[in-house]
């Protein structure tokens, strides 16, 4: 058993287990750590330290943020934030406002293309997790415009297809200033899903991030393969950066992967938090 998971998702966000659901099954596994990390949202950080103060299992205020990226999809795992920083409170407001405004605009296109469909009703969507696609899938797929919900997807809702909306991403340089205001460490999540083909692209790009705050890499990640997490971590390794890894938990569906398992080496230990935990202080120090 590995001693931490630093890549949860709760139902503050698309998990299906509370906070405290979240904390109580870490603890059952016998994990020592474990990081929260919501996509684009704090709301959960609270309630799961709390259950963790509890229980005597550390449980560290997370984040994760997607970033603009030319190619792939850049996600930003912030570690350690403060939640009542009123600048990070004020930017992640600036994302749930935006995906408000994307809701409207997709009901908008999905009308002019002949759906009649209301907001209202897609906010009654029994998915879970912010307001979003799979809500407007389900919706499409109970008022018979759809066969099911990939089907929603693949005809209407897919990027790039004719009712889907651009997301509002914050450029990484953005991400990583208000991560680091809010006393948090940048950690790149799963870089595999950046589509940088070529090992010295990938370099490159974490060069660059580097040069505006990155401060770690996920290497263990269940769907990198050992080749991908020894590219990681030497990469870590000569840029001077963190190492880190989680799950990506979301709750125990059929098929997904349990809190705990499926990203790296039996050996893992929490020397790894140790030195995250350690590189922030030095910060604090600093500032
Ligand atoms: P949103 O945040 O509103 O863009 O919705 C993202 C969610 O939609 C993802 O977490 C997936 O569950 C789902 N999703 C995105 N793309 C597809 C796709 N091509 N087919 C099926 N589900 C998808
Ligand atoms: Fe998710
Ligand atoms: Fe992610
Ligand atoms: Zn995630």
């Amino acid at each position: 058993m590995r001693a931490f998971d630093l890549h949860i998702h709760t139902t503050a966000s698309d998990g299906i287990m509370s906070p405290a659901e979240v904390v109580r099954y870490a603890k059952g596994k016998g994990l020592r750590a474990i990081a929260i990390t919501d996509h684009d949202t704090i709301e959960g950080l609270q309630e799961g330290i709390q259950e963790g103060n509890k229980l005597e299992l550390e449980v560290i205020p997370g984040v994760e943020l997607s970033a603009d990226s030319l190619k792939g999809t850049m996600h930003l795992l912030g570690y350690y934030i403060d939640p009542t920083c009123s600048e990070l409170v004020d930017k992640l407001m600036v994302v749930q406002r935006a995906r408000v405004e994307r809701n409207l605009k997709m009901v908008e296109k999905l009308r002019a293309l002949g759906i009649n469909i209301e907001l209202s009703e897609v906010k009654a969507a029994p998915e879970h997790g912010q307001i979003g696609r799979p809500h407007f899938a389900y919706t499409m797929v109970q008022k018979g415009y759809a066969h099911n919900m990939q089907d929603a997807f693949d005809r209407y809702l897919r990027k790039g297809g004719p009712a889907y909306v651009e997301k509002f991403k914050f450029t990484p340089q953005e991400a990583m200033d208000f991560i680091g205001k809010a006393g948090g460490i940048t950690v790149l999540a799963h870089p595999f899903t950046l589509n940088q083909l070529q090992p010295k692209d990938l370099e490159a790009l974490i060069v660059e991030l580097k040069g505006q705050g990155l401060e770690g890499i996920e290497v263990y990640y269940p769907e990198h393969s050992e080749g991908q997490r020894k590219f990681y971590r030497y990469l870590a390794q000569k840029y001077g950066l963190v190492i880190s890894g989680g799950s990506d938990f979301h709750g125990l569906a059929k098929d997904a992967v349990d809190l705990g398992e499926g990203y790296g080496d039996r050996e893992l230990t929490y020397s790894l938090v140790e030195a995250i935990k350690t590189r922030r202080e030095q910060r604090v120090k600093v500032l």
